[in-house]
């Protein structure tokens, strides 16, 4: 745990933290991103250093209140047994105890991060309490991104719960036997929710579902003039979603005609290889008792991907609705894939039949022109 020398409130969600860090402030440069536990509560926080001092051996951090924030691990004294996650991020691998970190939870943000660690040469063993990788990701593709994680320092110890941290190791229970998995550093990321405690929302009246606000598709609440945008509101939590809302909710104060719509917003796994997926799965699209129908391709069918690429089990999936004849959804793992989803988006969108889809001319070689071919094969 870190000392505290002087703390600064520049407003209720901001706070400046003198810490006593030798070590860091050793390297450190303002600006530069660093994970601590610094709070009251034992909470590991990502923070910017604002300031250093190297004689004094401190660093000042800005300490925010976000939109979202983690959720906890579910045991009673967690902060207690987390150890600190030490350094900046940038010299993972100089930092000590940093050889071996344990990253709990395997949804997208744990394996971006554990991916990264992975890449600076530390082990990284993902702690997932499900059964598979990567929450709702398309099985198959969760199949490849494991096999490829495998091959680079990362394993993986899937349908295994994680009940308390200890000062060096990670107890979790397997096939109901108790294990231990020792290690020097632990990252939590068993995934996020609205941060809304506190802003005095039941005040005004405005409706929530648990932390979530709640709102319609112009994003206005149920208070007249009161919109919420943003994680806030619980239905997506991805940056460029609250890019989109907000313009919406401008254009509904502005009284020009616009809404929201989720079911084609792109969510991407940013590891090599890529992953990037938008709209429905056959498995979600049947669940909502659409008929589907699917068309599957590898990546190598994209002669700029073959050149660019050694080999790769990369492929994409589209899902085609059969009754309202037009494309659902989209999913693909391989390199580009988060650069030409644009592409399956714009499709997914206009509602265009398959049969028009197939007149579209696409530059050859473009990576981007296995989506087409793989219109062809539904
Ligand atoms: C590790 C990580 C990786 C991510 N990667 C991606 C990614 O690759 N792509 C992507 O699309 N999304 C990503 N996200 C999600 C993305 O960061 C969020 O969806 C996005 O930041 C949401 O924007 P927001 O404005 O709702 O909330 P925030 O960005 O959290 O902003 C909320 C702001 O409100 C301020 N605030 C809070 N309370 C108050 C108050 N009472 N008064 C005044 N101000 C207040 C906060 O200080 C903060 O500045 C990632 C998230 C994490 C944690």
């Amino acid at each position: 745990m870190y000392r505290i020398v002087k703390k600064r409130v520049l407003n209720p969600t901001v706070t400046l933290m003198e810490i006593e860090a030798p070590a860091v402030a050793r390297k450190a440069e303002p600006g530069q991103f660093i994970i601590l536990r610094v709070d009251e509560n034992g909470e590991r926080v990502p923070l910017t250093i604002a300031a250093y001092d190297r004689e004094k051996g401190t660093v000042t951090i800005i300490f925010q209140i976000v939109g979202a924030t983690t959720e906890k691990l579910n045991h009673k004294e967690e902060g207690e047994y987390l150890q600190d996650f030490v350094g900046p991020l940038g010299r993972a691998t100089e930092t000590e105890g940093l050889k071996r970190v344990a990253v709990i939870g395997g949804g997208v943000v744990g394996l971006e991060l554990a991916y990264y660690f992975a890449m600076a040469g530390v082990k990284v063993t993902v702690i997932e309490m499900l059964p598979k990788l990567a929450g709702n990701t398309d099985p198959e593709i969760c199949k490849v991104l494991m096999d490829d994680y495998k091959k680079r320092n990362m394993t993986f110890k899937l349908d295994c719960k994680v009940l308390e941290v200890t000062g060096d190791s990670v107890i979790y229970q397997e096939k109901g036997e108790r294990q231990e998995f020792k290690c020097g550093a632990v990252l939590v990321s068993t995934g996020r929710r609205p941060n809304t405690a506190g802003l005095g929302l039941e005040k005004l009246g405005v409706e929530t579902d648990g932390p979530a606000v709640v709102t319609d598709r112009h994003l206005c609440t149920n208070v007249a003039g009161v919109y919420a945008i943003g994680d806030c509101n619980g239905k997506s939590l991805l940056a460029h979603t609250a890019y989109r809302e907000a313009e919406v909710a401008v254009n509904h104060m502005l009284g020009v005609r616009d809404e929201m719509r989720y079911d084609v917003i792109p969510a991407v796994i940013y590891t090599d290889p890529e992953v990037a997926c938008v709209g429905e799965s056959v498995e979600s699209a049947q669940a909502k008792g659409l008929t589907v129908k699917e068309g599957k391709l590898p990546m190598l069918f994209a002669g700029r991907y073959v050149a660019e690429n050694r080999g790769g089990r990369g492929f994409i999936k589209l899902v085609v609705d059969t009754d309202r004849n037009c494309l659902v959804g989209c999913h693909m793992v391989g390199s580009y894939a988060s650069e030409i989803v644009m592409t399956a988006v714009m499709m997914i969108d206009t509602g265009l039949p398959p049969e028009r889809l197939k007149k579209l001319v696409f530059p050859h070689p473009t990576v981007a022109e296995v989506i087409r071919e793989a219109i062809f094969q539904i």
